[in-house]
């Protein structure tokens, strides 16, 4: 028989005194034991790490800086002096004799998990997805993306797992749900599903009234029409979108190739012009117009070079920065004679051709005049843009548009972090900022391309990652 009342618990009976006796020695074991506890976390959260003999490029425009200490506490530097400082004995002392350091790189343009493999659909937009490309660009000394209006009714979601560590690697930005044309670009049949194609103002209005409490980073409007082959969103529809986003408090980012379209988007208020004007040079009153309404610029330059580059089968296809960097299926796909031969035939590569030094000239007017220039890339729009390698290419690309490695730099690092309003974390390396930063083999202020001798990754305080070309990296994060 189970019984039905539980036997009456029989306390000891002890006398107030011992009672209180115990009960204090008690607490006080506890509280001892907590606060040893505390300490030692404490002291190992603590440790200070001490990078000595490094060159130091640091996001703000300066020179690089050579035989500096660098002195790392928790997830801050806490200094960085020239020559030697005294470090305590229990400091971890990292010699990076003849490396360099520069902050991470932020992607203003960027698109997460579309792509896999070889093929691209909302349908990839997996957790795993997700995982497997923030940790290639954070590999790639990527700290922060901002995701260009792909991210579909899930974008805070992802933003928020990015945030508590759910989703490692490079930190999430979201354009939340963009707003393309009906039956225009984006256009759905490359993958581009999960975008608003509002017909009215007023349904534009309510699109983005409706996204304002999941706080997307930027609203994201497509206007173009692919060379004549889809219809342009009308200035109605991008104006009221623009406005509405304004008046809840939100910035609008547009993809835009025309200059008459830019035109018309930088009269209508928008915040961003998040590819090259491509197609005629940019004059003084657009520039003047930028200038006085603090619009910000993201060439994409990648973009437009992987457009048509595989079709003369660039030297850097061999190398293992790149390769590391591709899903499988990608090369195959890429040098295989079919796809160089459908490159070379599309009615389209000769104006992507072209296209490419419109937008050098353009960036290097555009950046001259003074106007806040960030990297972006494209990366992840499609299969053959490369997330982690475009972000480097980009940074080549600049200077061979005519900015200084330095200048490239900065719009990689300071200007993104700008942009993103992340400037506490990211984008310079300085005492009490964030020790988010790339150790390289190679000094990048002397050749860009040295940007692409990645020997670790540091987020946080902590190494993160010993580079894309680390023995088994890339094979170990998928
Ligand atoms: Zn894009």
């Amino acid at each position: 028989m189970i019984p039905l009342s539980r036997p009456k618990r029989k306390f000891p009976v002890y006398s107030f005194e011992s009672t209180f006796l115990s009960r204090t020695l008690r607490l006080g074991v506890e509280v001892l034991m907590v606060l040893a506890v505390v300490m030692c976390a404490d002291a190992f959260a603590q440790q200070q790490i001490v990078l000595t003999n490094v060159t130091i490029i640091d996001g703000t425009g300066g020179p690089a800086q050579r035989n500096r200490t660098v002195v790392i506490k928790g997830d801050r530097i806490q200094s960085i002096a020239a020559g030697h400082e005294h470090t305590p004995s229990s400091a971890k002392v990292i010699d990076l004799q003849g490396q360099t350091i520069m902050p991470l790189i932020i992607n203003t343009h960027g698109h997460l998990g579309l792509t896999n493999g070889t093929t691209q659909s909302a349908a990839n937009q997996t957790d795993d997805n997700f995982r497997h490309q923030l940790l290639r660009y954070q590999e790639y000394g990527v700290g922060a993306v901002l995701s260009m209006g792909t991210d579909g009714k899930r974008f805070a979601e992802i933003r928020e797992e990015s945030r508590r560590g759910a989703l490692p690697g490079a930190d999430v930005y979201t354009a939340g749900i963009g707003f393309g044309a009906k039956n225009g670009v984006p256009p759905a049949t490359m993958g581009f599903t999960q975008v608003f194609r509002p017909e009215t103002p007023a349904e534009a209005r309510s699109e983005v009234a409706q996204q304002v409490p999941q706080k997307p980073d930027f609203i994201k409007v497509w206007v173009d029409d692919f060379w004549g082959q889809y219809p342009t969103m009308l200035p109605e529809i991008y104006g009221a979108i623009i406005d509405e986003a304004h008046k809840h408090g939100l910035r609008v980012a547009a993809h835009v190739y025309h200059l008459q379209d830019a035109r018309s988007l930088v009269a209508d208020g928008v915040d961003v012009l998040a590819h090259s004007i491509r197609d005629a040079d940019v004059d003084d009153a657009l520039i003047g117009e930028m200038k006085e309404h603090h619009v910000a610029y993201i060439p994409t330059l990648s973009l437009d070079d992987f457009a048509f580059a595989y079709g003369d089968s660039p030297k850097w296809v061999d190398d293992a920065f790149f390769t590391a960097a591709l899903d499988p299926g990608v090369l195959e796909m890429i040098t295989s004679p079919e796809y160089k031969a459908k490159v070379q035939s599309n009615k389209v590569t000769a104006q992507e051709q072209a296209a490419l030094p419109e937008a050098m000239r353009n960036l290097k007017k555009i950046y001259d005049a003074g106007i806040l220039v960030s990297l972006g890339t494209d990366s992840g729009a499609t299969p053959i843009r490369i997330q982690g390698f475009a972000e480097h290419m980009e940074l080549a690309l600049m200077v061979q548009a005519g900015l200084t490695p330095i200048q490239a730099i900065t719009v990689a690092t300071l200007n993104g972090a700008k942009l993103l309003h992340i400037e506490d974390q990211y984008g310079t390396l300085a005492a009490g900022k964030k020790a988010n930063f790339i150790v390289l083999e190679k000094d990048p202020s002397q050749d860009i391309h040295n940007t692409q001798t990645i020997r670790a990754v540091w987020k946080d305080g902590n190494k993160v990652s010993d580079g894309p070309l680390a023995a088994g990296t890339s094979a170990m994060l998928r």
